[in-house]
């Protein structure tokens, strides 16, 4: 549909980056188009308008624009999900395995406890192998919240990182490239 296709077209394939080889989608010329970043916006709104969310996690650093943007929009909290060691309070945190070795990602133990047993949409810009939402997610669930869904502007479908995320959750991508 036209959303759909405003919402890719304005997502940038820069090649080699970051390392040679590699294509990477650049949403930094989604956010500065007005009509393309707010038709990504108000899609996302309408969708999950109706799905009595109390909070949304989003994953550094791209996450998070989208995921705060969102929680604003429905009037709920947003939920910072970080690279290990920049949160400043005490975390929980969670492995996962990269190409090459393992990273790690941190949530405060206290981040969702103000509402028991809150209902979370995960956010991040990108999905690829699906290892970093799965480690996000798992991450929620331990903080004591539910991760109800998981949310991505972009989904690179020739890997299988949505088939993996979503034996543990709802997965629910905008584009599919
Ligand atoms: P995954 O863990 O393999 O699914 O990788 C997803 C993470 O890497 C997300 O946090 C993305 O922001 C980031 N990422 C990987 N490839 C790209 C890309 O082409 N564009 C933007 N972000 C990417």
């Amino acid at each position: 549909n036209t959303e759909r296709r405003i919402v890719e077209n304005s997502i940038r394939d820069i090649k080699d980056f970051p390392k040679p080889g590699i294509v990477f989608k650049d949403i930094t010329t989604l956010l500065n188009d007005r009509e393309a970043f707010g038709v990504t916006m108000n899609h996302l709104y309408q969708k999950y308008k109706e799905y009595n969310l109390d909070y949304i996690a989003g994953i550094d650093a791209r996450g998070f624009i989208f995921a705060a943007t969102l929680a604003q929009m429905l009037g709920i909290g947003f939920v910072p999900i970080r690279k290990k060691g920049k949160l400043p309070y005490t975390t929980i945190s969670e492995k996962y395995s990269l190409e090459y070795g393992v990273d790690e990602i941190e949530v405060h133990i206290d981040a969702f406890s103000n509402i028991p047993n809150a209902r979370v949409l995960l956010m991040d810009d990108l999905i690829a192998t699906g290892g970093t939402a799965n480690a996000a997610a798992r991450l929620i669930n331990q903080a004591g919240a539910s991760c109800v869904e998981a949310c991505f502007i972009i989904a690179l479908d020739f890997l299988d990182g949505q088939k993996e995320l979503k034996k543990s959750t709802e997965v629910y991508s905008l584009v599919e490239v």
